[in-house]
């Protein structure tokens, strides 16, 4: 067991993570970034990303993560493997490294300030066959999965901006797409909605819910071959068939290791103080999807990375802390 002892401490290696331990690492905090298990966080699970600044041409989610690392270690963050289990903020308030985390390899990691960088993650139905047929037609990813669905038939679960987002960029792939909703409308935002009723490959199912998967799970076999619907008015059984299910339905932030221990909103987010990434405990800080639900984009969670280390870099300075990175 080793005790890691840093100004910064961050837990999380997505764009807000990586981002803070940029600043933390070019303000001399010596930042450690505990990766987590998902390094890289949501962005290693998409394909295109057409939408960060500064790249003309399409890039990979992948490659865009990998130089934000990069770009991390070369000015001088540690990089760790390791996921945090617990963490212990007893020491809030007093100087040396008042900030505890636990690692799942049995190292203690210790920090001046911590930055909490965890991300969020796709919510599932939680419904029969969904786990067994995960990754043989049920996905929670279309930008991720929906190419090996190419000509197939395919539905999305859902009625937000994701459902309906996931259900247009399908058409990329499959002529026939249909979104199935457990209620009469979306709560989409209007522009999504318009383009979802006038696309010509989409059909919408209202009022169903997924009572279960259906399908083959064995090694080689079919995979999915329909979703078993139950209508929330009449609650008359049906069922739909087809190849590849796109679970739509919001996501839930990785907060569980601060239940009891840090202020958290009814979702499970981490509260913040408005227009910033102060949490309820000073020299605590939050930044990307874990403290934002609305925005959840690369390019917020890279802004709310760096006024977290901002912030964090202030606090430390102020508690003048004794702690070598
Ligand atoms: P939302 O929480 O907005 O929507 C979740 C949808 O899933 C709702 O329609 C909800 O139904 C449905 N749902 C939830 N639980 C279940 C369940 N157990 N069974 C069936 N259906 C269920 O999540 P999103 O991921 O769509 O969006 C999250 C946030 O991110 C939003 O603020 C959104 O605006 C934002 N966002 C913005 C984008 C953009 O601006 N381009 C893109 C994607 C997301 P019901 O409506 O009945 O509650």
């Amino acid at each position: 067991m080793t005790t890691h002892k840093t100004r910064m401490l961050i837990i999380g290696s997505g764009p807000a993570g990586l981002t803070a331990a940029i600043y933390g690492a070019r303000a001399g905090l010596s930042p450690i970034v505990v990766q987590g298990l998902q390094p890289g966080g949501q962005l290693t699970i998409t394909t295109d990303v057409e939408n960060y600044p500064g790249f003309r041409d399409v890039i990979q989610g992948p490659w865009l993560v990998a130089e934000m690392q990069a770009q991390a270690e070369h000015v001088g963050t540690r990089m760790l493997w390791d996921t945090i289990v617990d963490v212990d903020f007893s020491g809030a308030g007093k100087a040396g490294a008042p900030f505890r985390a636990i690692g799942d390899s049995g190292d203690v990691y210790e920090g001046d300030a911590l930055v909490i960088a965890t991300g969020a993650q796709a919510r599932w139905l939680g419904v029969p066959g969904e786990q067994e047929l995960s990754g043989k037609g049920v996905s929670a990813c279309a930008t991720c999965d929906g190419f090996f669905y190419r000509g197939k038939k395919v539905v999305v679960i859902g009625g937000g901006n994701t459902a309906v987002e996931e259900a247009l960029y399908l058409t990329n792939h499959s002529q026939d797409v249909t979104l199935i909703h457990r209620r009469d409308s979306v709560r989409a935002e209007k522009i999504l909605q318009d383009r979802l009723f006038t696309h010509p490959n989409i059909k919408v199912l209202w009022n169903k819910r997924v009572d279960h998967f259906v399908g083959d799970t064995a090694i080689g076999g079919a995979g999915l071959t329909g979703v078993a619907l139950i209508d929330t008015v009449t609650g008359e059984a049906s069922l739909e068939p087809t190849q590849g299910a796109f679970v739509a339905i919001g996501h839930a932030p990785a907060t569980e290791l601060f239940k009891g221990k840090l202020e958290l909103d009814a979702g499970g987010y981490v509260v913040v103080q408005p227009g910033t990434p102060k949490t309820s405990i000073p020299g605590v800080f939050a930044c990307g999807d874990v403290m934002d639900h609305t925005y959840r984009q690369a390019v917020t969670a890279a802004g709310t990375g760096c006024m977290a280390a901002l912030d964090a870099e202030r606090f430390v300075a102020e508690h003048a802390f004794a702690a070598k990175g």
